[in-house]
C-alpha cells in the first residue's frame, strides 16, 4: 500500500490489527511503562490470533495512578470553571466521532463484537461524553426555608478519585458511562479495563488529554483483576467505585471497599425475562427476543436471556423464532455475520456445558446447542444460536447466568403468572413486556422487579435513561441525570444570620 492511508477496517481485515495501538498504561498524561515490565497478550476471539500486547499491571502501578489522580484532584482541575469542563468533555464527544471508525475496528479485534454493533457502542459513548458535557454546571444546590433568622443550603462536591472496573462485554460503552459523569461532577478517575479488552480505555484516555483535559484527571491501569484491579479497589486514596462485572467478583470488591468505607455502585448480572402476553404483536416481539438474546453472541448483562410467553402465542412465537434463527450467520465481526464469538474457549466452554446439562436433563433443544468456527476460516470462538424450550422455573438454565447465546423460554398460564416467573430469579436488572394493552404494561411494568423496564421495544432508551439492578443485580443507578449522585457529596450548610 505504500504510504497510503487505509481505513481503519481494511487495515485490519489486511494486517489483522491496527498499527500504533497503545501498549503501555495511561498515568499522568502519558504513557507509562509497567512497574515490573511484565506485558500480556490481546487475541481476537474472531480467530483466536494474538493481535496486539499491552501493559500488565500490579500494586506499584495503581500506587502511581492513584498519586496522579489525588494530585490532579487538589490542582488547576478543581479550580477550572464548570462550563470549562464542560467544553472539554464536548470536545472529547466531538474528537470520539471523528475517530469513530478505529475505536470501533479496535473494539472489534479485542471483544470479537460485529462491527455494526462496535460501531454503536462508539456512538454511544460519544453521546455519554456530549450528555453529561451539558451538566457540569447544573449541578445545582437547594435554598432551605429555616425563616428570617436562618440561611440554610447545600451543595454538591465532587468526592474526589473514582475508580472504575471494567468488563469485557462492553468496554468503550462501560467505561464512558462511568467516566463521563465522574468528569462532569469535577472527580479524577483511575480506570482498570478486562484485560480480554484493553484497547479502547487507552485510547480513550489519549482522546480525553488532546480534548484538553489536564494531566492525572484520567488515568488506564491495564492488567488482571487480581493484580490490578484488586490493589485499586483496596486503594485508601480512592473515594468511589463504580464496578461493573460478575456477582462473585462485586462481592469481593464490596469487601475491599468495606475496609475503607469507601462509596460503590456494582453494576453486576442478570436474568432479565421479556415477557409476551397473548395480544402482543408478535413480529416487534420476535425482533425484541432476537436482538436482545443474540446482540454480542448474548454475552450482554442486561441480555433478554429468559423468554416468558403466554402459553396461548407460545407455539407462534417458537416457530416464527426458530425460523430467524436458523438464517443467522455466524462470522469474524469485521465481517458482515449475524453474531460474532465469545470472548474466549473458557466461556464458550461455559456455554456449551450449560446447554450439555439441559439436553441431559431431557430439555428440548429447538435450535443451536453446539460449538462452531468462523466458516470462512475455520477459526474463532463461536456457539450457535440456541433456544431452550419449556423450562421449569427452577431449571440451572432459568436461574443462572449463561452470558452466551442461549434463550431460555419459560411457558406462562397468564400475566400474573408471567410475572411471578419473571421475578422467580435472584437477578433483578432489567425486563421486557410487549402486550398491546397499555394498561396491563404499565401493571406488569409495576410488578417486575428490575432497574429498567423496557415496553414493546427491548432496550428502548439510552444515556438519559437510568441504568442499574436490584437485589443480585447490584445497586446504585448509571446514566441520566441519576448518575450524577454517585459522583457527589451533598453538603448542607445552616447558619444563625439573625
Ligand atoms: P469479572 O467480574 O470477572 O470482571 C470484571 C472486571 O473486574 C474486570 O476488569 C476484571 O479484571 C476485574 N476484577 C476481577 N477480579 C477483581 C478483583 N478481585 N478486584 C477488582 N477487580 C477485579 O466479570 P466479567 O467476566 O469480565 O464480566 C461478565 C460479568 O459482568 C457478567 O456477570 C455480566 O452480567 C456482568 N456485567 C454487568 C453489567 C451491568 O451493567 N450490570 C454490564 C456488563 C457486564
Amino acid at each position: 500500500m505504500g504510504g497510503v492511508a487505509r481505513n481503519p477496517r481494511d487495515e485490519a481485515l489486511a494486517t489483522g490489527t491496527l498499527a500504533g495501538l497503545p501498549n503501555a498504561h495511561f498515568i499522568d498524561g502519558a504513557w507509562v511503562a509497567p512497574s515490573a515490565g511484565r506485558m500480556m497478550d490481546s487475541v481476537d476471539p474472531g480467530n483466536g490470533k494474538v493481535f496486539a500486547r499491552f501493559a500488565s499491571g500490579d500494586a506499584a502501578d495503581i500506587d502511581k495512578a492513584v498519586a496522579s489522580a489525588r494530585k490532579a484532584f487538589a490542582g488547576e482541575w478543581r479550580r477550572m470553571v464548570p462550563a470549562g469542563r464542560g467544553r472539554i468533555l464536548a470536545q472529547a464527544a466531538a474528537l470520539l466521532r471523528a475517530q469513530a471508525e478505529r475505536f470501533a475496528v479496535a473494539e472489534t479485534l479485542d471483544s470479537g463484537k460485529r462491527l455494526l454493533e462496535a460501531r454503536g457502542d462508539v456512538a454511544g459513548a460519544a453521546r455519554a461524553f456530549e450528555y453529561y458535557a451539558g451538566a457540569c454546571d447544573k449541578m445545582q444546590g437547594d435554598s432551605i426555608p429555616l425563616g428570617p433568622d436562618y440561611l440554610a443550603y447545600t451543595t454538591l462536591e465532587p468526592v474526589g478519585v473514582a475508580a472504575q472496573i471494567v468488563p469485557w462485554n462492553y468496554p468503550i460503552s462501560t467505561l464512558a458511562r462511568g467516566v463521563a459523569p465522574a468528569l462532569a461532577v469535577g472527580n479524577c478517575v483511575v480506570a482498570k479495563p478486562a484485560e480480554q479488552t484493553p484497547m479502547t480505555a487507552l485510547m480513550l484516555a489519549e482522546l480525553l488529554h488532546a480534548a484538553g483535559l489536564p494531566a492525572g484527571v484520567f488515568n488506564v491501569v491495564t492488567g488482571t483483576g487480581k493484580d490490578a484491579g484488586a490493589p485499586l479497589v483496596a486503594h485508601p486514596d480512592i473515594n468511589h467505585i463504580t464496578f461493573t462485572g460478575s456477582v462473585a467478583t462485586g462481592q469481593s470488591v464490596m469487601r475491599a471497599a468495606a475496609a475503607n468505607v469507601t462509596r460503590l455502585v456494582l453494576e453486576l448480572g442478570g436474568k432479565s425475562p421479556l415477557v409476551v402476553l397473548d395480544d402482543a404483536d408478535l413480529d416487534a416481539a420476535v425482533d425484541g427476543v432476537l436482538g436482545g438474546i443474540y446482540e454480542n453472541a448474548g454475552q450482554i448483562c442486561s441480555a433478554a436471556s429468559r423468554l416468558i410467553v403466554d402459553r396461548r402465542v407460545h407455539a407462534a412465537m417458537l416457530e416464527r423464532l426458530v425460523a430467524r434463527v436458523a438464517k443467522m450467520r455466524l462470522g469474524h465481526g469485521l465481517g458482515d455475520a449475524d453474531m460474532g464469538p465469545l470472548i474466549s474457549p473458557e466461556q464458550r466452554n461455559r456455554v456449551a456445558g450449560f446447554v450439555d446439562r439441559a439436553r441431559a436433563r431431557g430439555v428440548s433443544v429447538a435450535c443451536g446447542g453446539h460449538a462452531a468456527a468462523d466458516p470462512e476460516t475455520g477459526l474463532g470462538w463461536f456457539y450457535e444460536p440456541t433456544i431452550l424450550d419449556a423450562l421449569k422455573p427452577d431449571d440451572e438454565a432459568v436461574t443462572e447466568e449463561i452470558f452466551g447465546p442461549v434463550l431460555a423460554v419459560q411457558i406462562a398460564d397468564d400475566a400474573d403468572h408471567a410475572v411471578a416467573l419473571a421475578n422467580f430469579t435472584r437477578y433483578a436488572l432489567v425486563a421486557g413486556v410487549y402486550t398491546s394493552d397499555f394498561a396491563r404494561a404499565h401493571r406488569l411494568a409495576a410488578a417486575i422487579d428490575a432497574g429498567q423496564v423496557y415496553i414493546n421495544e427491548y432496550f428502548a432508551g439510552g444515556i438519559e435513561t437510568p441504568f442499574g439492578g436490584n437485589r443480585h443485580s447490584g445497586f446504585g443507578r448509571e446514566k441520566g441525570l441519576e448518575a450524577l449522585r454517585s459522583y457527589a457529596k451533598l453538603k448542607s450548610v445552616a447558619a444563625r444570620i439573625g
